[in-house]
């Protein structure tokens, strides 16, 4: 079922080759797909905060070299002996979770994002930043055909963690988002399709920001630094600030749950216990199951969800990568292989 057209091709790819920050362009072979697996043209891949952590060598595990990118939105080229029910020429999109061992105790019980020997996207195996990418179908989506390419990236994680957050808020009406980036935008309007209401804190003097989110619908925008004006009844942290913790618990009333969203945060400062007293939570969300996935796309299609995003060319993934850790970009940015480099 191989596509020959391309086998033994070269293909661009933007490679982290050690964990210094710095993604070196290559020409690498053009992956074969193998059993369950796809070959796909990448056409925009989103940049998430998750590839600074990886390129800056902050999580455990991976796999040196790597292509990172796991917010993928490409065609189907070729097929894995294996795979059932999706054609060449199909848009699909790949995620973070790219594997799952499919008989852990997590795996059987609905929880595959937390499987013992589960494989990410650009991190484990590599992704986005490239011309191709190969993925287990079973892990791929469909996406609404509402969403373009570009639009359609920042779903894929952004998107897809920011509701798995949001469903771990619970049903909170006045819901704290700490950290207005790429999730962020895109829960924000979740949240107000839901009727709830949205108290948006960014780093302090980020007007931008604040009025970001005040277009988006957040009832309320202001300073990290600050109290809001009412009690939350949940809030969700976003960016990768520990000191954020127990400012988010003292915004939320009792009964109330500080959901952290991120695969990597500073260390959390001690507290004093009667913050987190009156039955409040603190808890993190990893990963992603298909199921949300499923639920997430069709919500995002009913919602009408827009995202903002930045495209840049994929020989720009540095520049990309800087500018976010610099807090420089409105929604997201994503990466089109097929736009002409600098
Ligand atoms: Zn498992
Ligand atoms: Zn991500």
């Amino acid at each position: 079922m191989q596509s020959d057209t391309d086998r033994g091709d070269a293909m661009r790819a933007m490679q982290l080759i050690e964990n210094n920050g710095v993604l070196v362009a290559s020409d690498i072979p053009i992956p074969a797909p193998v059993a369950h697996q796809v070959l796909i043209k990448v056409k925009a891949c989103g940049v998430c905060r998750t590839d600074l952590h990886v390129v800056d060598g902050e999580l455990e595990g991976g796999k040196l070299p790597i292509v990172p990118g796991h917010e993928i939105v490409g065609t189907v080229e070729s097929l894995g002996s294996e795979v059932k029910n999706v054609a060449p020429g199909t848009r699909i999109g790949v995620p973070w979770l790219g594997t799952t061992c499919g008989h852990c105790v997590y795996c059987r019980s609905g929880r595959e994002n937390l499987c013992d020997s589960a494989r990410f996207t650009g991190f484990d195996l590599d992704g986005g930043y490239a011309e191709y990418v190969v993925a287990d179908a079973r892990f791929c989506f469909p996406l609404p055909d509402q969403f373009d390419d570009t639009h359609a990236a920042p779903l894929l994680c952004a998107g897809l963690i920011g509701y798995r957050s949001l469903v771990k808020a619970g049903d909170a009406k006045r819901l704290g988002i700490y950290g207005f980036g790429a999730a962020a935008h895109i829960v924000t309007q979740i949240a107000v399709y839901q009727s709830r209401e949205v108290y948006a804190f960014t780093r302090p003097g980020d007007r931008a920001g604040q009025d970001f989110a005040l277009q988006l619908g957040a009832t309320w925008a202001g300073a990290s630094t600050q109290l809001p004006p009412v009690t939350l009844d949940a809030a969700i942290i976003f960016a990768p600030v520990g000191a954020l913790v127990p400012v988010a618990l003292r915004a939320v009333g009792k009964g109330g749950r500080v959901v952290c969203a991120g695969i990597h945060m500073s260390d959390i400062p001690s507290f004093p216990y009667r913050i987190l007293w009156g039955e409040r939570q603190v808890i993190s969300v990893a990963n992603l199951t298909r199921a949300d996935g499923e639920e997430f796309f069709a919500l995002a299609a009913r919602a009408g969800v827009c995202t903002e995003v930045e495209t840049l060319p994929l020989a720009c993934a540095n520049e990309a990568l800087a500018r976010l850790r610099q807090g420089d970009v409105r929604g997201a940015f994503v990466l089109c292989p097929s736009q002409p480099g600098p």
